[in-house]
């Protein structure tokens, strides 16, 4: 998609003279790209208009950069699109906060429910599953073995049929044993939807959640849209949450289900294991829709798993002053810690094509790891150079290379590395913090 609309902006850009015509060329190429995302056609539509609205043909005229003038309208709308001016639900410390979740079978919702247990576990919270599903045969087993596995205590039944009292049965114990976040799984029955809208309305009037989450599949595609609509028409959705963003969802899909239940996503599923779970950022996700890459979702990452107390210092480090070797070993250091490469790296501006080829994941954590060796072997002053030009001086790379068992040739790689990641670095200037606003990036 963002190929797709980068070369859209980019012939229009080419064109010395703009007009009507050549906008509405360039707008039909756009409208496209985000059709074969799986953006709800309605919804292009209206992007279409809206952006045509807001881009003046003045202003195109007057030798202000088009492309950025377009990106930037596309970019706003796209971002206008997921901000349903909704707040989603607040958990409140001290009472029994209880979410119920809600979706077709197969769209995540039971991984989904023991991620988000995990993830407000980890905030200090004391969360307890509920298994309401007795349609699918082995359901109340999965949730119980993703409970064990997360040290999450679970109530559930093999014998009771009704969904509703199970909830309410396990609503009220786990009310009275004071836990603060009770969730609810909830079956997703594929065929007789309308069996399935009942069942969900009875759970809803059984256990009056102050909030449900409803789950889509990424991948969905336009469907998405319909399907939303239909779960919102029967229960108060409240939140959104969007699973399998990692293989090759488009992501199209969820923009819709934004606009069709009126509701935020709140966080997003990236993969299979518990971990794999990230909090929402509208503009993170827009830029990674449109191609652009994102520094918002890296930085949220990086403050994972940094202790909060260094993360001032690192914050200072990106923005100000040079970047050394040490520097780039802590980011190889943290970016080892952080899990599956390919998610990360398909964050970063500039690194998803060029440094990480699809599938070679693992290679590149063999070659950081050479790097780290080779960068093990340098000298304090090597490591805090300002200027890169040391390693010029004589006998330097030859004795790297002996030291770290690697070739001279490799640590000639690792320096022109290191400047290339020094150069990426600078874009990194003037960001701020995740949930101060991030940006878009370009
Ligand atoms: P439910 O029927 O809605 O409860 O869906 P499940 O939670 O049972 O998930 C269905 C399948 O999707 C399982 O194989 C999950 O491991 C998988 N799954 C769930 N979330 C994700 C995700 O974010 N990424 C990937 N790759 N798989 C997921
Ligand atoms: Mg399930």
């Amino acid at each position: 998609l963002g190929n797709k609309i980068t070369g859209a902006l980019r012939s229009m850009a080419n064109n010395t003279f703009v007009d009507e015509a050549v906008l509405d060329n360039c707008l039909k190429d756009i409208a496209t790209a985000l059709l074969q995302a799986d953006i709800n056609i309605k919804l292009v539509k209206q992007l279409r208009d809206n952006v045509k609205r807001a881009v003046q043909i003045e202003d195109m005229a007057s030798g202000l950069n088009k492309r950025k003038v377009i990106e930037k309208a596309v970019f706003s709308e796209l971002c206008s699109m997921l901000d349903p001016d909704t707040e989603p639900y607040e958990l409140k410390k001290g009472r029994s906060n209880v979410v119920m979740f809600v979706g077709l079978q197969g769209n995540g919702k039971t991984t989904t429910c023991t991620k988000y247990a995990y993830a407000n576990k980890r905030k200090g919270y004391r969360p307890a599953m509920i298994c309401a599903d007795t349609f699918r045969a082995g359901a109340f087993d999965q949730l119980k073995q993703n409970c064990t596995k997360a040290g999450i205590p679970f109530y559930g039944s093999y014998t009771e049929t009704d969904p509703a009292a199970i909830a309410a049965a396990g609503v009220q114990r786990f009310r009275e044993e004071r836990y603060d976040l009770i969730i609810v799984d909830t079956s997703g029955r594929h065929k007789q939807e309308d069996a399935l809208f009942e069942e969900m309305r009875e759970i809803e009037e059984a256990v009056k959640p102050d909030c449900i989450v409803f789950v889509i599949d990424g991948s969905v595609g336009q469907a998405a849209y319909d399907q939303a609509l239909a779960f919102k028409q029967t229960v108060p959705v409240g939140a959104v949450i969007v699973t399998k963003l990692d293989g090759h969802a488009k992501g199209g899909g969820a923009l819709s289900a934004v606009a069709a239940t009126d509701s935020p996503i709140i966080y997003i599923g990236t993969g299979e294991h518990i971990d794999e779970f990230e909090q929402f950022h509208t503009k993170s996700f827009v830029s990674r829709l449109l191609g652009l890459g994102d520094w918002t979702g890296f930085m949220d990452k990086i403050t994972d798993v940094i202790p909060e107390d260094q993360q001032p210092e690192l914050l200072e480090k990106l923005q100000g002053g040079v970047f050394t070797m040490r520097i780039l070993y802590e980011q190889y250091a943290n970016i080892m810690k952080m899990g599956p490469m390919g998610q990360i790296m398909s964050m970063i501006p500039g690194f998803g094509q060029d440094l990480i080829p699809k599938g070679a994941e693992q290679a590149s954590q063999e070659r950081m790891k050479h790097f780290m060796t080779m960068m093990d072997s340098m000298t304090d002053q090597e490591l805090d150079a300002q200027d890169i030009k040391i390693f010029q001086e004589d006998g330097r790379l030859e004795r790297i290379a002996q030291g770290s068992g690697r070739s001279m040739q490799e640590v000639a790689v690792l320096i022109s590395e290191h400047k290339r990641m020094g150069q990426l670095w600078g874009k990194m200037k003037g960001l701020k913090m995740p949930g101060k606003g991030g940006g878009m990036s370009s």
